[in-house]
């Protein structure tokens, strides 16, 4: 039997590399022949923390045959999981997204917990297994949590999420505010990547209620810079929407440092944006004042406008 892989979402953010990282060692540690790999590219922010850590990238994959043995992290919906993950056995899923659209044909593990961060769950499978953490996992978990709550000021944020976080940074023996702070900036340096890997970056293809959405959200410290490839990235934009035959295309320039966000909207269907925050769109594009979170203030809200 061939290795179990664990892996996180496609256009991987830290949490989907960090936890899967996490999830190899712990069943490692249990014994399971277990490789982590990624599903796309590593994004700075990530980058910063492996560069931290020196440790290598995981391997990508791109594709599974029919049968391997896969857990999940981070991720549930088969849209942003890898090529053929039908016709895998998925063994278990750690996550804290909203389930959709999925189905097996054993029984599995499913730990979903609406916390922050799939890290969280990790940190506290670790805790009810009395199993010890080491400084590396602290480091990458603590990274995830970082990276998923903003420095925890998201709404996503939980109680849970602090408490990992503080005990994860004592045995890491780290400052948070000082390493969480240039770990986020070291994500928002986007000028080297062109229009197209910005609206890839951390794109996520979602079911609306009868819509087909890509859901795209990047980090930055100033808007106002982002909005000045506005054009291009339109462009790039509405290659993908008849590409993918999408109804909307919804693309989140998050200002981490004042917790806004300015949308783009393209599709047939961006009109829902106005009722769904009260606001015009004008050139397509609107500010959304404290709308951070994809999971909990873009998704569900979009949905009910629907
Ligand atoms: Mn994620
Ligand atoms: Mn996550």
């Amino acid at each position: 039997m061939s290795k179990i892989l664990v892996f996180g979402h496609k256009n991987p953010d830290t949490d989907s590399i960090c936890s899967a990282l996490v999830k190899e060692k712990f069943e490692k540690n249990n014994g399971l022949d277990i490789e982590a790999v990624r599903l796309g590219n590593i994004n700075k922010e990530t980058k910063y923390v492996l560069n931290y850590l020196n440790i290598e990238e995981p391997r990508y994959i791109e594709s599974i045959d029919d049968e391997q043995e896969v857990i999940l992290v981070d991720h549930n919906e088969f849209t942003q999981s890898v090529n053929n993950i039908e016709n895998a056995k998925i063994k278990k899923v750690v996550d804290h997204h909203r389930i959709c659209e999925f189905k097996t044909a054993e029984p599995l593990y499913y730990l979903a917990e609406p916390v922050g961060c799939t890290s969280t769950i990790l940190y506290k499978e670790f805790k009810r297994n009395n199993m010890q953490i080491e400084r590396k996992e602290a480091i990458l978990m603590l990274s995830a949590i970082i990276s998923d709550t903003l420095l925890f000021k998201s709404p996503t944020c939980t109680e849970d999420d602090k408490l990992a976080a503080k005990d994860l940074a004592s045995i890491a023996n780290i400052d948070v505010e000082k390493y969480g702070l240039e770990m986020l900036k070291a994500g928002t340096d986007l000028s080297d990547l062109t229009e197209l890997e910005l609206i890839n970056l951390d794109a996520k293809e979602v079911m609306l209620k009868n819509s087909k959405a890509i859901i795209a959200q990047v980090n930055t410290a100033s808007i106002e810079d982002m909005m000045k490839r506005k054009d291009k990235i339109e462009e790039e934009m509405k290659k993908v929407i008849e590409e993918k035959n999408l109804d909307i295309f919804f693309f989140a320039i998050t200002d981490i440092i004042n917790s806004n966000s300015q949308a783009i909207v393209l599709g047939k269907k961006a009109y829902i944006t106005e009722s769904a925050y009260n606001v015009k769109l004008e050139n397509n594009t609107a500010f959304l004042k404290g709308v951070v979170s994809r999971k909990k203030q873009i998704i569900p809200v979009l949905m009910e406008q629907e």
